[in-house]
């Protein structure tokens, strides 16, 4: 085994192959554009350190749109955000307007409007307004934004891996059925909850591909080129890294 450093000076990683043949496209999870005093499962991004990150990717990188066109020719970025809470409107669109930047939002449709809070925000009934979601009329600002691109998350945001075929199915199918409704428009991809290897599985896909949603992703760390699975594209969860940390984070996508 190569020793990291060495690794890293030369760069030549797990994503080397592939690298030497077409460059990348990396696509990056994001949850929340919040402050929260207690966030143990690390969904929020600072509003602060967001305008960094945001700020690094447009000055160096080509920022693509997960339902765009992908052409592989130089190392690219995507953006997206999983669950649907209404933090992304009110403080990631701003910076996102800010900086020009093309965003994906997955929504978990059977949460709209923040009856009830997600499990791991204490399922309350209603949600508490830090954990708010998006309500259908913020749905449908978002999806007549023109750097905004909306996608489903299922339904009721299960383990898919866990259901038998016809309620992965009906998760999937009425799940973005329900959002399309919601903003009146027809959506083309979707995300999948948890999003692991053991999360999902071939059936899923299927499903996905059957709809013909024009992708899918997933949540576990990865590059996307030509030859990925669309119905299964890799993502990195970003943390509440500060400008250093998401410029070292960063690099490794793109060469360990
Ligand atoms: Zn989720």
């Amino acid at each position: 085994m190569i020793p990291k450093k060495i690794r890293r000076l030369f760069q030549v990683g797990r994503n080397f192959p592939g690298n030497l043949l077409q460059a990348p496209v990396i696509v990056l999870c994001y949850h929340r554009v919040a402050r929260l005093e207690h966030d143990p499962h690390q969904l929020a991004v600072s509003p602060e350190n967001f305008q960094e990150q945001m700020k690094f990717l447009r000055d160096n990188f080509p920022v693509l749109r997960f339902d765009g066109e992908w052409f592989f020719k130089e190392c690219s970025f995507v953006i997206t955000f999983d669950d649907g809470y209404a933090d992304n409107l009110h403080e990631a669109l701003p910076v996102l307007h800010e900086m020009g930047l093309p965003a994906t939002i997955f929504v978990s449709s059977g949460f709209v409007g923040g009856a009830r809070a997600f499990p791991w925000d204490g399922n309350d009934v209603p949600a508490r307004p830090e954990h708010r979601q998006l309500s259908a009329d913020e749905l449908r600002q978002l999806a007549g934004d023109p750097l905004v691109t909306l996608g489903s998350h299922t339904l009721t945001h299960p383990r898919l891996s866990e259901l038998a075929p016809a309620e992965q199915e009906r998760e999937i199918l009425a799940g973005h059925r329900t959002l399309e409704e919601v903003v009146g428009k027809k959506l083309a991809v979707m995300s999948y909850p948890f999003g692991n290897h053991g999360d999902f599985d071939r059936n899923c896909r299927e499903i996905c591909r059957q709809a013909g949603f024009m992708r899918a992703a997933a949540n576990y760390p990865g590059q996307a080129h030509s030859w990925t699975d669309p119905m299964a594209v890799p993502r990195h969860v970003i943390r509440d890294y500060g400008a250093r940390e998401f410029r070292e984070r960063l690099f490794r996508f793109r060469f360990l």
